[in-house]
């Protein structure tokens, strides 16, 4: 039989939390703690109230409504990638952003648009940390430095939806920027909070296809020679060209500062990617399904040398059609329009890995190991049509090795981390940047 889940503290100990802060948004009992091997996770303070923490809860349960979908929904994207009105393939206008950006920096451009010639109050998502540069920390961003600073994916864990208070505080509406989860959670979040809703000018995901625990950034310094995160001073993932490098500044004692580097293909697909936390295995939005507007990587040719960025833009919503239109017309972003086929040949795999989904989903249940309810996100028939019978095997019995391997036979414990505090520079510079105090919200 499997195991209940209850409230969010069940959905952590049994690993099916994103690590979005939703409950702690909705749930002031609750505060979100960093897991080393994990990610970030709720930690009880007080009584909690169970029924709200679920209703967020996008680790729990996702549900897509397709009766309330605008109308001109793609209908062949719509079973493998959700609501898509319109694709399009463009960059920032502004140069510095969409060299700085993870892609082409539309996600910060549509920010910008929206702070600049909406009016609207602020833009909460997610930078790096400054006392501990290789966390993260939820930043409202007022202004186009503050967008600038922080551009670029950061493969670590984040929990922007513990501060959706600042957006349903703020006087004017304002943007929220997340991975698909967090956007997922933010729209529960809508449903449930009235304040809320009419707060949330816009809602931009960026494709994601997991978050990495903090134990991976770790991993990934000392491969690029910060052996000691004490010393680090800045930590990039990637941007400053498409897709960029990974990138580290630390002190290095006795020979001042130094940067290095390491490509995405070493840092992502060599390190990172093998510390995502178990949730992102059985994840079905991996491209933000949920949200007003959805940016990724067109990965569907080569990527010409020199090339400083480039972003899937997905509308989704007619808030976001409006908007993407705006933001064009105004010279925000430049972007033209691409056929349907450039989303499945841009991430390759993600429809497959539905079918893997529910082969992985087959074998958990059999082991009475719990898994998402998800509803309107079909699985079976990519299972049946996308993968070949040894994929088709293996997604159910590599489940059951997974299972033990990534102890899901059991309630993992959630453990504090503290980062060991920065140490003391020989360099007065760099010692100003690791002591100035987190701004974080
Ligand atoms: C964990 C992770 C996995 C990813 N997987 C994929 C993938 O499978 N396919 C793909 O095409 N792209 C992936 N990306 C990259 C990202 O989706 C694209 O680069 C996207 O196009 C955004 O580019 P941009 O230039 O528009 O963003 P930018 O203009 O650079 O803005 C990035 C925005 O993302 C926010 N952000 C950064 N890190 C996080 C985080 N950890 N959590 C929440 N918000 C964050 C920033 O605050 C900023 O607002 C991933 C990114 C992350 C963080
Ligand atoms: S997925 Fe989000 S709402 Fe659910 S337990 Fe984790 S942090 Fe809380
Ligand atoms: S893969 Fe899915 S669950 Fe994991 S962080 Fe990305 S959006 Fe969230």
């Amino acid at each position: 039989m499997s195991r209940k889940i209850q409230n969010v503290l069940d959905v952590a100990k049994n690993q099916l939390c994103t690590g979005c802060g939703a409950c702690a948004y909705i749930d002031p009992s609750i505060e979100m703690i960093d897991v080393l091997d994990q990610g970030r996770r709720p930690k009880q303070n007080g009584p909690l109230d169970e029924e709200a923490g679920m209703a967020v809860c996008p680790g729990a349960a996702l549900e897509h409504e397709p009766e309330r979908w605008p109308a001109g929904t793609i209908r062949e994207l719509a079973a493998g990638w959700g609501p898509v009105l319109e694709l399009w393939e463009g960059y920032a206008a502004d140069e510095e952003i969409r060299f700085a950006g993870s892609s082409g920096g539309a996600a910060s451009a549509l920010s910008l648009f929206c702070l600049e010639k909406k009016g609207m109050e602020g833009v909460l998502h997610t930078g790096a940390r400054e006392d501990y540069p290789y966390l993260n920390q939820t930043v409202f961003s007022q202004s186009r430095e503050e967008l600038l600073a922080r551009t670029g994916s950061r493969y670590a864990p984040a929990s922007p939806c513990q501060d959706l208070g600042r957006i349903e505080e703020a006087t004017e509406p304002s943007v929220f920027v997340g991975k698909p989860c967090d956007v997922a959670a933010t729209h529960k979040a809508r449903g449930l909070r009235p304040a809320l809703d009419p707060k949330l000018g816009l809602t931009i995901a960026i494709f994601c296809a997991g978050t990495p625990s903090t134990a991976g950034t770790l991993e990934m310094m000392k491969a690029m020679g910060c052996q000691d995160p004490r010393r680090a001073r800045s930590v990039r993932y990637r941007g400053k060209g498409w897709p960029g490098m990974a990138e580290v500044r630390f002190e290095d004692p006795g020979k001042g500062e130094k940067s290095t580097q390491m490509t995405y293909a070493d840092s992502w697909g060599g390190i990172l990617q093998k510390r995502r936390q178990w949730r992102c295995y059985i994840c079905l939005d991996h491209t933000g399904e949920f949200a007003d507007i959805s940016v990724g990587d067109p990965w569907y040719r080569p990527i010409p040398k020199g090339e400083p960025g480039r972003s899937l833009i997905v509308v989704r919503s007619e808030r976001g059609r409006a908007i993407l239109e705006e933001a064009m017309a105004q010279g925000y972003i430049e972007a033209e329009r691409v056929g349907a086929d450039k989303l499945p040949a841009s991430q390759v795999g993600f429809q497959a890995l539905r079918g893997k989904i529910w082969g992985r989903r087959l074998m958990l249940k059999l082991m009475g190991v719990p898994f998402p309810r998800y509803k309107n996100m079909p699985m079976f028939r990519f299972w049946l049509r996308d993968l070949g019978l040894s994929d088709k095997l293996r997604s159910i019995l590599g489940t059951f090795k997974r299972i033990f391997v990534k102890k899901l036979n059991k309630e993992v414990p959630l453990e504090a981390w503290t980062p060991p505090p920065p140490a003391s520079s020989e360099s007065s510079e760099a010692e100003k940047v690791s002591t100035s105090s987190s701004k974080s919200l």
